[in-house]
């Protein structure tokens, strides 16, 4: 079990490798990496898409019109950005917002994954398509998933998953809208469930040590983290 400390630490070690990210090309264009901002010990999750330019000149996810919108969602359900965790599929800015490329979606697939193992949350939202069919494994889309969680594995851990529109769409659709409105205001009760029943975990069995340990490497220094940039709670 790690401590809410330890998991924040583990969390800004994350963050300091995706800000030095070069894995795919968006690395030579983006201003700031967005890891994603919130509580590391949050039950919910909201998984967007990309980085757009507000995003990628402040460094933080959400900052824009979509962003304001979640806000506001976020606060007819009694809660506040900073009890939540909100990252996005790419933590790198799309050039002209373009959609996400599979090699960048996979490049950057396992910050997300990191992500969803330290904070453990109970409930993640996909918001849209691209975060939704990343998680589902599947090219179903997000009309016909909307408002319906299921539990899936991520990583080592089951998760309640519940996709919803995204924001963005639901700022110039009004019928959209409503529809996430609705969707969003089953959150409490989906949150009250609890976490869902874990898989069994089979610990293996400690190697037997038959010579000496390597002395260990002593650790590497690294950079203060911005915590402007990552908003950690
Ligand atoms: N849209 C997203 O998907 N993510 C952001 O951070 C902002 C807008």
């Amino acid at each position: 079990m790690t401590t809410v400390a330890e998991r924040r630490e583990l969390l800004k070690g994350v963050y300091e490798q995706a800000r030095g990210c070069t894995r795919c090309p968006l690395h030579q264009t983006r201003t700031n990496a967005v890891f994603g901002a919130g509580n590391a010990d949050a039950d919910l999750m909201f998984i967007g898409e990309a980085p757009g330019a507000n995003e990628d000149r402040m460094g933080l996810p959400f900052v824009g019109q979509a962003g304001k919108l979640l806000d506001k969602l976020l606060a007819e359900i009694g809660l506040e950005r900073k009890e939540v965790w909100i990252c996005n599929v790419l933590k790198c800015r799309p050039p002209d917002n373009r959609d996400p490329q599979p090699n960048e979606i996979e490049s950057c697939r396992e910050y997300l994954l990191s992500q969803v193992e330290l904070i453990e949350p109970v409930v993640i939202c996909t918001l849209g398509n691209f975060s939704t069919k990343l998680l589902r494994a599947d090219t179903t889309g997000i009309s016909r998933l909307h408002g319906q969680a299921e539990t899936r594995i991520i990583g080592a851990r089951a998760v309640r998953l519940y996709p919803l529109f995204h924001p963005a769409a639901a700022l110039y659709t009004p019928s959209m809208l409503e529809t996430l409105r609705t969707d969003f205001q089953r959150l409490p009760d989906l949150l009250a469930l609890g976490p869902p029943e874990q898989p069994q975990v089979v610990e293996p069995l400690p190697e037997p040590e038959l010579q000496d340990p390597e002395p260990e490497a002593p650790p590497e220094a690294t950079e203060p983290v911005a915590a402007a940039q990552l908003g950690l709670f």
